[in-house]
């Protein structure tokens, strides 16, 4: 299998229009006007259009109320920033491995806007614990990915597939760390939020969730794009459009469902006011709706339906019309009617 090459910074021997995603011929200048996938312009707007910063979230009352937390929250919200951090370093990396590799410097543009953001996440885990615990908490916490049994078994196949990307760039490899790039964006992070918007829903560290439901809005649309980018790189390159390839996919998505469940139930089990059935269908959900983006079946045709009702208010149905829950800052993320479209992520 041909190793993908690091793609020259300026090529000026090749047109500005790239021949393929990976593996192709580019300039390295960029015209937008001149794509060979114009629809990815419309993708990196909706994740411009989503821009913040963690020091704009007011934590003021997170900071008195984390104390008055019940010990199992507070265990569970310490836990849960860490697997989140853990979650996000990686995508932050991964983003930047995937433009280097990428020929299509629209697709490097993507991944670069992605990685940014990528890595505010990263630092309003900081920034959160920072405002909440002591610096050894905040230490454990940022430790657990490399510490917990529990968290480290279910990240495993991650860890795997984007070290194989990176120690062996193939087309398979990129392929197939783009469909875990869509896994984390689409699947992995929803119980952990889930547990913010469940505090938030009982009048408890609002300013957190707020962050949380910012992350949130980016991860839909990162997820997006990474599923659209994947749909065209697959196209380009047809002899991995298998069966054997879709199983492959499938059996990452049902492994990814029952290791979303075996954590939720480890760390939400005593948590007031998440019903781990309901948790469970919400995760099979997010599970069929990663795969439609893909262009695949739905697994689970039972949950073609949100079950976890009361999350819709905080994150379902994000677009510029509805007012969402989060209402303690005046600012507006997509301004413009045509960008928006939550609804479909
Ligand atoms: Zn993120
Ligand atoms: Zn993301």
């Amino acid at each position: 299998m041909a190793t993908l090459t690091r793609v020259k910074v300026l090529n000026p021997a090749h047109s500005n229009k790239s021949t393929a995603i990976f593996g192709g011929e580019a300039s390295g200048i960029l015209n937008w006007n001149d794509l060979a996938h114009p629809h990815f312009y419309t993708l990196r707007q909706r994740i411009r259009s989503l821009f913040w910063t963690a020091n704009e979230v007011d934590m003021t009352q997170d900071v008195k109320q984390f104390a008055n937390l019940s010990k199992v929250e507070q265990e569970a919200f310490l836990k849960i920033i860490g697997l989140l951090a853990t979650l996000d370093g990686p995508q932050t990396v991964i983003a930047m491995k995937i433009a280097d590799f990428a020929t299509d410097p629209s697709v490097k543009s993507i991944m670069a806007t992605i990685a940014d953001q990528e890595s505010e996440h990263n630092h309003s885990y900081a920034y959160v614990l920072s405002s909440v615990t002591t610096l050894d908490k905040q230490m454990v916490s940022f430790e657990m990915g490399r510490t917990d049994e529990v968290l480290m078994k279910r990240n495993a196949r991650i860890v795997d597939i984007y070290n194989e990307f990176a120690e062996n760039p193939t087309i398979e490899t990129v392929l197939k760390a783009m469909v875990y790039t869509t896994l984390l964006e689409g699947l992995f992070f929803y119980s952990g939020f889930a547990f913010f918007y469940n505090l938030a829903r009982h009048q408890k560290m609002v300013g957190t969730s707020t962050m949380i439901s910012y992350i949130n809005r980016d991860e839909l649309q990162h997820g997006k794009a990474i599923s659209d980018i994947f749909r065209a790189a697959l196209a380009e390159n047809p002899e991995y459009n298998t069966e054997a390839f879709t199983e492959w996919i499938y059996d990452q998505f049902r492994h990814s469902v029952e290791q979303e469940l075996i954590w939720s139930r480890y760390v939400l089990g005593e948590i007031e006011g998440i019903d781990l059935d309901e948790m469970a269908g919400y995760v099979k959900y997010r599970a069929n709706k990663m795969l439609r983006m893909l262009g695949l079946s739905e697994i689970y045709p039972e949950f073609t339906d949100n079950p976890m009702k009361w999350i819709r208010a905080y994150v379902d149905n994000f677009d510029d019309t509805k007012t969402d829950f989060f209402e303690q800052t005046s600012r507006q993320y997509v301004k413009t009617s045509d960008l928006n479209g939550f609804d479909d992520l």
